[in-house]
């Protein structure tokens, strides 16, 4: 069995395991990316998905130093959450977020992060460089688990007024009041788009099987920047809109990319980076799998 000594990579030339927790966890794609850059930098340690069910999440981090064998992972749906709590530290990010997406070993203690905040950013920022020079207005559509990281990370570059629709009122205030964001109904998204500088769908609608996220763009000013973070299809309706009428567009393939650079580096002790040749891999994958 391997020890906890082992996981933390304290055994000279121990190989290192990393991995991935949810339920389901067939679907993740996180085991192609870290895959792949453990090739590419001629690793041998391993990343790995565990498929670990709601009823069994508590146990899994209490046992975790002890049995676990691994010196951290990644957190998927729906455990992110419980991830938070079973850390013994978390940093500045996951506490804001109450969530935790990445989490690893360090002398036998478990730390959380929550690098959907960097990914969203860096994706922008490789995406449509500049799309902060002017930090005015981002409307926000959504208030899940992924909008708190979005709105968080606007906040954070520095944006003074973050909009927030979503269908469910009171998840948008909650959200609003967390980090100082506004609520607006989802009527009034019209009005609202003649400022907005940055437009962001974080809500699932516009997802291959999920209803159409139903929005004309024609208010929109033809300067704001759009992403979508879903990325199944990788251009979704929102984004073939916006293009179609002249606006800079982010898919969020690179969201889910570059979020995985930090645990990465984490884990492993490299910087990976997020290349074309990568992303070509996954959505090879994302094809094939439609
Ligand atoms: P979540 O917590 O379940 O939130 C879902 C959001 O979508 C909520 O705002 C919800 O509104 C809204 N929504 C769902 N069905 C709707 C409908 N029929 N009409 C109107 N609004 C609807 O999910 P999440 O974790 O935030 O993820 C949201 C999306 O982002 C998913 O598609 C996920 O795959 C994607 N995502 C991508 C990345 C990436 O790396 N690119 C990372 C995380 C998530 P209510 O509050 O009213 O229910």
């Amino acid at each position: 069995m391997t020890t906890a000594a082992t996981a933390t990579g304290a055994g000279k030339n121990a190989l290192k395991r990393a991995c991935v927790i949810g339920w389901p966890i067939g679907h993740s794609r996180s085991p192609l990316i870290h895959g792949y850059w453990l090739e590419e930098h001629g690793l041998a340690d391993s990343y790995e998905r565990v498929a670990v069910p709601p009823e069994q999440i508590d146990g899994f981090f209490a046992d975790f130093t002890a049995t676990g064998g691994y010196v951290g992972g990644n957190v998927t749906i729906p455990h992110k959450e419980a991830a938070f709590r079973a850390m013994a530290h978390v940093d500045e990010t996951a506490r804001a977020l109450s969530a935790c997406n990445t989490f690893w070993l360090d002398a036998g203690t478990l730390w959380g992060s929550n690098t959907d905040v960097y990914g969203f950013l860096a994706n922008l920022d490789a995406g449509a460089p500049g799309w902060d020079q002017r930090r005015g207005t981002a409307l926000v559509l959504g208030a899940g688990g992924a909008a708190r990281a979005v709105v968080f990370g606007l906040k954070q570059r520095g944006f003074d007024r973050v909009l927030l629709a979503n269908r469910t009122i009171a998840r948008a205030q909650e959200l609003a009041q967390d980090f100082g964001a506004m609520v607006i109904e989802w009527a009034d998204l019209p009005r609202a788009m003649g400022d907005t500088d940055l437009l962001v769908n974080t809500t699932s609608l516009g997802m291959t099987g999920q209803p159409p996220l139903e929005l004309d763009l024609a208010p929109l000013s033809p300067k704001a920047c759009v992403t979508d973070i879903v990325y199944v299809p990788l251009e979704t309706p929102l984004l073939s809109a916006a293009k179609a009428r002249g606006n800079r567009v982010v898919d969020g393939l690179g969201m889910l990319l570059h979020q995985a650079v930090p645990g990465f580096e984490r884990w492993f002790g490299v910087r990976p980076d997020v290349t074309e040749v990568l992303r070509a891999k996954i959505v090879a994958d994302l094809l094939a799998s439609q």
